[in-house]
């Protein structure tokens, strides 16, 4: 395990939790997206990442103190009003930081609305295995993660879905959390 891999673990252990059913967001839920997963998604952006990458697209998403604090059920309900989406993915801001409120929609939207779900992540698929806790639980909820930091140097806008080339998209079995497959 390298120095990276034990500061990212301690990252995932020790961001700040939004209070009990509640969730951080970055802005509004939305529907129809095209660009962040197979299909017409659904979309919860989530406000804070620890992570910090040279070149993110967004950097106010950052700080773990902005955003808006909402009610878990407030986002349920707004996602029931989504019809036709094939899935919902978690955008951040680092969707691994809040694991405990995006495994409580994640969990509802599959067993609910039929959808699949994928988070991209800015820590990698070990490390979050290496972290256990609420943050493994989250990775069991989903059907693909993209993982990795967005790494400027790496930059490769022709790949489906990541932005640099070190980012993977793993298909994952829910329930486990076993790689079904990589791109
Ligand atoms: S993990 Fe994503 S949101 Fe966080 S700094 Fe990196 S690119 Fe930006």
């Amino acid at each position: 395990m390298t120095d990276w891999d034990k500061i990212a673990i301690e990252k995932i252990k020790s961001a700040p939790q939004p209070p009990e059913d509640y969730i951080r967001l970055s802005g509004p839920c939305e529907r129809d997206s095209i660009v962040n997963g197979d299909g017409l998604r659904a979309v919860v952006w989530t406000q804070g990442c620890p992570n910090h990458c040279k070149g993110c697209q967004n950097p106010e998403t950052w700080d773990f103190e902005a955003g808006t604090l909402a009610k878990i059920s407030d986002v349920l309900d707004i996602l029931k009003t989504y019809e036709g989406q094939a899935g919902l993915t978690f955008c951040g801001g680092e969707p691994f930081a809040q694991p405990k409120a995006c495994k409580e929609i994640a969990d509802y939207v599959r067993k609910n609305l039929g959808w699949n779900v994928w988070s991209f992540t800015g820590f990698t698929y070990e490390q979050i295995q290496a972290a256990g806790g609420d943050a493994l639980e989250f990775l069991k909820s989903l059907d693909a993660i993209i993982d990795g930091p967005f790494i400027l140097s790496q930059k490769d806008l022709s790949l489906r879905f990541r932005g640099s080339k070190n980012q993977r998209l793993l298909h994952l079995e829910p329930g486990t959390a076993k790689i079904k497959s990589i791109e």
